[in-house]
C-alpha cells in the first residue's frame, strides 16, 4: 500500500493546465487569470479632484484675506473646463476633472463662503486634493499578471480597463458519481434499510462554489449498468468524481470496470484513515477520482487529493494551513491519520487545533462543527499538544 505523499505525487504527476476560456467578468470571481491586463489609458485619465470645494491657481493666494469669487461650477463628469481670471476661483466636485490654470483644490470644509466669494480658512498646499492623471499607472502598463485567481478586489480593475469578459483558466468538467444500491434522493423517504445520497451532493455544492461545473449521477451496484453508464459519462467529462465501490465488497465493482474500460490504475489503496480504499487512475485526458463512499472518507480525499490536482489544472490556490495541536492526540495504527479539528486564534496570534473524532468516518453531522482535518504522519503514534501540523480547510476560512 502506498503513502499519502506518493499517492498525492501520482495524482499530481497527472494533472495538466487545460486551455483557457473567455467568461463574463461579473461570473470570474474565483477564476484564474489566463492573460495579463494592461492599462488602457493613464491612470488615473485625468487630473482628478478628490474633495468637493475650489479649484484655484495657487499663485493667486496670500493668506485667509485673499478672497476668490466664483467663475463657474464644476461637477463630475463633465468636460473640463478652464479658469479665465487666475484670482477667480471654479467650484468644483469629487470625480470632476481639475480646470485648465488651476492647479490645487481647497476643501468646502476649510472655505468661508460669502456673496462676494470664497476665503481659505486654512494654510494650503500647492497640488492638494489631486490626482494626478497616470500617477497610479502609465498607458499599457501591467495591472494583473496571469494566473491571479480573481477576487473582487480584481474585478475592480479589470471593470475599470473595460474588460467585460475575460479569458481565464479553464476548469474541469467533473461528474460527481454516487454508487450503492442502499441510496435513495434527497426528495424520497428511505426505507428503514436505505439512506439519502449525502457526499455527492456536497462534492458538487463545493464545486459550484469554485467555479467547476459538475453534474451528479448514480450507479446502482450491477456491474454492467455500471460499465455502459460509465462509457456514456466519459464521453461528456473530463474527471469523474466517484464515491463508493471501491472496497472490498461483493459488489464493489468500481475498479475492475475501470479496469474493463482500460484505465490506467494510478493506485488502489492508500495508508491513510479515512480513505483507504480510494481508488485512482487515467485514461488519456480522463481522469478518475474513485472515493470510498462513507462521507467523511470522501471529504478526506477530496481535499488532500482533488484539491491539489485541480490546483495545478485551474492555478486556483487551496492553501494548506499550519496551526498548533492544543490537545494530546494518539494514534496507534502507522497509517497517515486525517482527524476532523476546529482551529481558534489566541492571544499569541497563532491558530491551536482541536481534534474531535466524531464517531467515525460515517458520521456525516459531526464535520458540520469542525473547520478542516488536521493531517497526522503515520510514523509517529503520540501527538504532542504545541507541535505544528498541516491542516486543511473544508472551505476558505477568510472569506
Ligand atoms: P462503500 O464505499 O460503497 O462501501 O460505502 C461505504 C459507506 O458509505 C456505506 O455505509 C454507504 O452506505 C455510505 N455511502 C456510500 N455512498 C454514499 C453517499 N453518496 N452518501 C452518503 N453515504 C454514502
Ligand atoms: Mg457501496
Amino acid at each position: 500500500m502506498i503513502s499519502t505523499e506518493e499517492a498525492l505525487q501520482l495524482v499530481l504527476a497527472s494533472a495538466s493546465k487545460l486551455d483557457p476560456e473567455n467568461v463574463a467578468t461579473t461570473q470570474a470571481i474565483g477564476r484564474v487569470l489566463a492573460e495579463d491586463i494592461f492599462a488602457d489609458r493613464q491612470m488615473p485619465p485625468f487630473d482628478r479632484v478628490t474633495m468637493d470645494g475650489i479649484a484655484i491657481c495657487f499663485a493667486s493666494y496670500q493668506d485667509e484675506t485673499t478672497l476668490f469669487p466664483i467663475e463657474a461650477v464644476g461637477p463630475a463628469g463633465a468636460p473640463q473646463l478652464t479658469l479665465k481670471d487666475a484670482s477667480y476661483c471654479i467650484e468644483i466636485m469629487t470625480g470632476a476633472s481639475l480646470p485648465k490654470g488651476t492647479d490645487t483644490v481647497v476643501r468646502y470644509e476649510d472655505l468661508d463662503k460669502s456673496e462676494a466669494g470664497v476665503r481659505i480658512l486654512k494654510p494650503v498646499r500647492k497640488g492638494q486634493n489631486i490626482h494626478w492623471k497616470g500617477s497610479d499607472h502609465s498607458e499599457n502598463s501591467i495591472l494583473l499578471k496571469a494566473g491571479l485567481e480573481i477576487k473582487a478586489i480584481d474585478i475592480n480593475v479589470l471593470a475599470t480597463v473595460g474588460k467585460s469578459s475575460v479569458n481565464v483558466m479553464k476548469s474541469p468538467k467533473v461528474a460527481v458519481i454516487s454508487s450503492g444500491d442502499e441510496l435513495v434522493d434527497i426528495d424520497h423517504t428511505p426505507a428503514e434499510y436505505q439512506i439519502r445520497k449525502s457526499n455527492v451532493h456536497m462534492i458538487s455544492a463545493r464545486l459550484n462554489q469554485l467555479g467547476v461545473e459538475s453534474k451528479c449521477f448514480h450507479f446502482k451496484d450491477k456491474e454492467e449498468e455500471i460499465f455502459s453508464e460509465m462509457t456514456t459519462i466519459l464521453d461528456q467529462y473530463d474527471v469523474l468524481v466517484m464515491s463508493g465501490g471501491v472496497s472490498k465488497g461483493k459488489f464493489d465493482f468500481i475498479p475492475e470496470v475501470l479496469d474493463r474500460i482500460g484505465f490506467k490504475k494510478g493506485f488502489h489503496k492508500v495508508a491513510q484513515r479515512p480513505g483507504k480504499p480510494f481508488w485512482f487512475g487515467t485514461k488519456e485526458e480522463k481522469t478518475v477520482f474513485a472515493f470510498p463512499g462513507n462521507p467523511v472518507s470522501t471529504l478526506a480525499c477530496f481535499q488532500k487529493y482533488f484539491l491539489p490536482w485541480l490546483e495545478k489544472t485551474t492555478g486556483q490556490v487551496f492553501p494548506i494551513l499550519k496551526v498548533v495541536l492544543s490537545e494530546d492526540v494518539l494514534f496507534k495504527p502507522s497509517l497517515t491519520y486525517y482527524a476532523q479539528a476546529f482551529i481558534e486564534q489566541k492571544s499569541d496570534g497563532r491558530f491551536y487545533a482541536t481534534v474531535s473524532h466524531g464517531n467515525g468516518s460515517g458520521d456525516i453531522v459531526n464535520p458540520s462543527s469542525m473547520h478542516g482535518f488536521l493531517e497526522f504522519p503515520p510514523e509517529k503514534e503520540l501527538f504532542k499538544a504545541g507541535e505544528i501540523f498541516d491542516f486543511r480547510p473544508f472551505y476558505p476560512i477568510y472569506k
